[in-house]
This record gives structure tokens, C-alpha cells and sequence, in this order.
């Protein structure tokens, strides 16, 4: 499937080729016809899922086709999303989609002056990307006028809610005009989100990234703690020590794979590198290279190894664990297919340990661990348990040491790294009009 069969328009696909991307995301196959279409949409995508492309594509095409140009202080699409960097982010994305079109994008947010933000505003903008306070203040001093709105987005609509922005998206969706597009994205669907997407949705096409939450039972699953400092050398004696003939490894950033890629070549494994910012015919190369036996170790990044398709792999490792648990998924499907056996290993390091209990989470079943003779890791990485919780085991408190002669009690650290009560597993499920809390 192309993102010509989609429907989007020669300058948005020229865009894209542009920035080399080549297939469309499962998010992005499924909400791109229908926002294009006018439905409204609710779709279950978290970052790293290609959601900002999912919406913005279709989203400029419709302002392009449709509507009058942007009247002063006006805004035709409108981007609510819950924290600053989200909507620089976010803003990078929609003016790099948007590049070569005749529409203006602009973020707003707190915490910087407001003041060239309303002359900003003043010209009118086609996109504007906003959290909820700002763009309410901006609002109230009569800054931006919404009778033009086209088409609501609310990016990452848990976090939103989460960070107490109830109050501020009720007060706002009153100010917005009621025929218009509404597009919801959303990675968890609390019973709050599901009342807010029943309020403001009309017959919205539901969305899900398509992830099967279960991994093939064909694939033995398990972890090794390790350091950080030391997950090259754990690999490197993995590797040998286990005698894996191929295998595909996943880490985090574009530079931990070339850093990988390179230590391996150095010690003369053959390696190759999958990352964004290799050029496709590299890419193409590195798979073809990997498919033919010609390279041992393939390093990749999530998003450049989508679809990759790679038949009989018996070995995939997770040299760093994925920011969106689903990719986890995704990744050690690349082995055990059509019924085969497989073997997927993550090098787990105790900074990790919230991705590991949300992995943990989402496949219902708790990784089993393996020690490593030589490479126990210094820095705990704390215990998880069934339903991915980390357990808090209760330590019991140091006796306060009295300070010679001062007569002062010194209380040291209560709480080591690894004992530090784990926020999301006491989080309250958020209410429509909850406190405001943590407010970016
Ligand atoms: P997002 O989930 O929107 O934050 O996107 C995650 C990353 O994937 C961003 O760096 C995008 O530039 C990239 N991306 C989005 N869609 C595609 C695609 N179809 N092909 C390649 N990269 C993509």
C-alpha cells in the first residue's frame, strides 16, 4: 500500500518522498482515507506510531480543497495537545508536512511571553498547534477567534487529562463552533476519555494501530539485567557464548545504532545499520546484505524496521526496550513466524524498568530473568510482577545516624533509586474535571 493509493494530493506525496517515507504506518492506512473523507476519528496511537503524519496529511489536504483563506486572528485547524516540547514537536511535523503549501502553522504554548504570540496571531493561521491553558488565555484577551475552526485534533488526549486539563478543554469546546471535524488520538482509553470522545465525536471510525497485544507463543522470551555501560560487552559475549548464527537488534536511537554497528565491525563481526537518516538504497542494501547471510548482526531502529520482512530469523534482541510498549510487540514478531521457534532477548537496564512493566503489561505474562555470570548489573533493576506493577518491596529504614557530639540526626536518602514509589502505579484515574496537577 502507497500513500498514493490513499488519496493524498501530488505536492503532500512529493513531501513525503522527500523526507523518505515510503510506506504508510498502520495508523496512518487506516485514519488517512477517513479524515480525508470528513469522518470524525478515534484512533488508540501513541508516539512513535506515525500519528502526527496520520493526522496531518489529511488534515492539510481538506484546508487546501476546502474553506475560505484565514481571516485575522482566526485559525481553521486547531492542534490541542498536552505539553510544550509535544507542541514543538508536533509543530516541526505539521510545518515540514506543510512545506511548499500555501498554509501557515504556528505553536503556542506556556511559559514564554505571550506577547509575540498574539501579533503572531494576528495575520490569522491555517494550523495552529496549542496546550489548553495558553491557547484559553489567548482566548480570553480576545487573541483568537474560532468562528473559522474546520477540524479539532486532541493529541495524546490522556495526557491532557492526566495533567488536569479538564476544566480548560470544557471551557474551550464550548468557544468552538459545532460543525467541524474532530479527530481524537489517544494511547490509553480510561473511562474519561471514552465520556469525552462521546461528547465530542460524532460516528467516529475507530482506529486501532493494528498491534496484536500477544506475541507469538513461538518465541521464548527472556531478559538479561545488565548496566548500561555494559550492554556491548553483554552482547558481545552473547553472542559468542550462545553461537547465534543471525541476529536482527533493536536499540533506541539512530545513534545507538551506529555505535553498535561500528564496535561490531571493529571486532570484525559483519554488521550492518537501519536507521532514518540512512538513505533508502543503504537500507535496502543493509535487509538484502542480512537476507543473504552476508551480514551476522543487523542493528535497527523501530521506526526504519517497519515491515521489514524477514523469513526463518531465530534471533532478535532488544539491546534497548522500546518507548511504546506495542513495539516491543512488533519487534520480536519479526521471529517465530508461520509457527517456526524463535528467541527474543532484551538487555534490560534498571533506567528501563517502566517500559519493561508496561511491556509486561500489554503481553500479560512477566518476562523470565537471567543473570549473566560477570555482568550483574550495579544498579538494581527493580522487581515487576504479574500485571506488569512494579513491586515496592519495603525496605527497612536505615537508623538515623547521630551526628558526633552535634547531637543532630541526619536522615540520609530515604528512598534508594530503585525504592522510589513508582508514580504510575498509584496515578488515580483521571475525572473529566479533576484538580489541575503538574501543569507543564
Ligand atoms: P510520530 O508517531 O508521529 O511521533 O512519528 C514517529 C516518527 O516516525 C517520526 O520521526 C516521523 O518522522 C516518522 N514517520 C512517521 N510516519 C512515517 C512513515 N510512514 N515512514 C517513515 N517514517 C515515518
Amino acid at each position: 500500500m502507497t500513500f498514493a493509493s490513499l488519496g493524498l494530493i501530488d505536492p503532500l506525496l512529493r513531501t513525503l518522498e522527500h523526507l523518505d517515507y515510503r510506506t504508510p504506518t498502520p495508523v496512518q492506512l487506516k485514519a488517512i482515507p477517513a479524515v480525508l473523507k470528513g469522518r470524525d476519528v478515534l484512533a488508540a496511537a501513541q508516539t512513535g506510531t506515525g500519528k502526527t503524519a496520520a493526522f496531518a496529511l489529511p488534515l492539510l489536504q481538506r484546508l487546501l480543497q476546502q474553506g475560505a483563506p484565514v481571516a485575522s486572528n482566526a485559525l481553521r485547524a486547531l492542534v490541542l495537545v498536552p505539553t510544550r516540547e509535544l507542541a514543538e514537536q508536533v509543530h516541526e511535523s505539521v510545518r515540514a508536512y506543510a512545506s511548499g503549501l500555501p498554509l501557515s502553522t504556528y505553536a503556542v504554548y506556556g511559559g514564554v511571553s505571550i506577547n509575540p504570540q498574539m501579533m503572531a496571531l494576528r495575520k490569522g493561521v491555517d494550523v495552529l498547534v496549542a496546550t489548553p491553558g495558553r491557547l484559553l488565555d489567548l482566548y480570553r484577551q480576545n487573541a483568537i477567534r474560532f468562528s473559522q475552526l474546520q477540524v479539532l485534533v486532541l493529541d495524546e488526549a490522556d495526557r491532557m487529562l492526566d495533567l488536569g486539563f479538564a476544566q480548560e478543554l470544557d471551557e474551550l469546546f464550548c468557544a468552538l463552533p459545532r460543525k467541524r471535524q474532530t479527530l481524537l488520538f489517544s494511547a490509553t482509553f480510561s473511562d474519561a476519555i471514552r465520556t469525552l470522545a462521546g461528547e465530542l465525536l460524532r460516528d467516529p471510525l475507530s482506529v486501532e494501530t493494528g498491534m496484536r497485544n500477544t506475541a507469538a507463543k513461538t518465541v521464548r522470551q527472556w531478559l538479561v539485567p545488565v548496566d548500561k555501560k555494559h550492554k556491548t560487552e553483554l552482547f558481545l559475549h552473547l553472542l559468542e557464548q550462545r553461537g547465534w548464527s543471525q541476529v536482527l537488534v533493536f536499540a533506541k536511537t539512530r545513534k545507538g545504532v551506529e555505535q553498535l554497528a561500528d564496535t561490531l565491525q571493529q571486532v570484525g563481526i559483519a554488521s550492518d545499520a537501519i536507521h532514518g537518516d540512512r538513505p533508502q538504497p543503504a537500507r535496502l542494501r543493509a535487509l538484502e546484505r542480512f537476507k543473504a547471510g552476508e551480514v551476522r548482526v543487523l542493528v535497527a531502529t523501530d521506526v526504519a524496521a517497519r515491515g521489514l520482512d524477514i523469513q526463518a530469523l531465530e534471533q532478535v534482541v532488544n539491546f534497548d526496550l522500546p518507548i511504546v510498549a506495542e513495539d516491543y510487540v512488533h519487534r520480536i514478531g519479526r521471529t517465530g513466524r508461520a509457527g517456526e521457534t524463535g528467541e527474543a532477548v532484551s538487555l534490560v537496564c534498571a533506567d528501563e524498568v517502566d517500559q519493561l512493566s508496561a511491556i509486561e503489561t500489554l503481553i500479560q505474562q512477566v518476562l523470565p530473568r537471567h543473570e549473566e555470570e560477570g555482568f550483574s548489573p550495579e544498579h538494581r533493576v527493580p522487581q515487576t510482577g504479574p500485571g506488569g506493577v512494579v513491586l515496592k518491596k519495603p525496605k527497612k529504614p536505615k537508623k538515623p545516624k547521630v551526628a558526633a557530639g552535634k547531637g543532630k540526626v541526619h536522615l540520609g536518602n530515604w528512598f534508594e533509586e530503585s525504592e522510589k514509589p513508582n508514580v504510575r502505579a498509584v496515578r488515580k484515574v483521571p475525572s473529566l474535571s479533576g484538580k489541575k496537577t503538574n501543569r507543564p
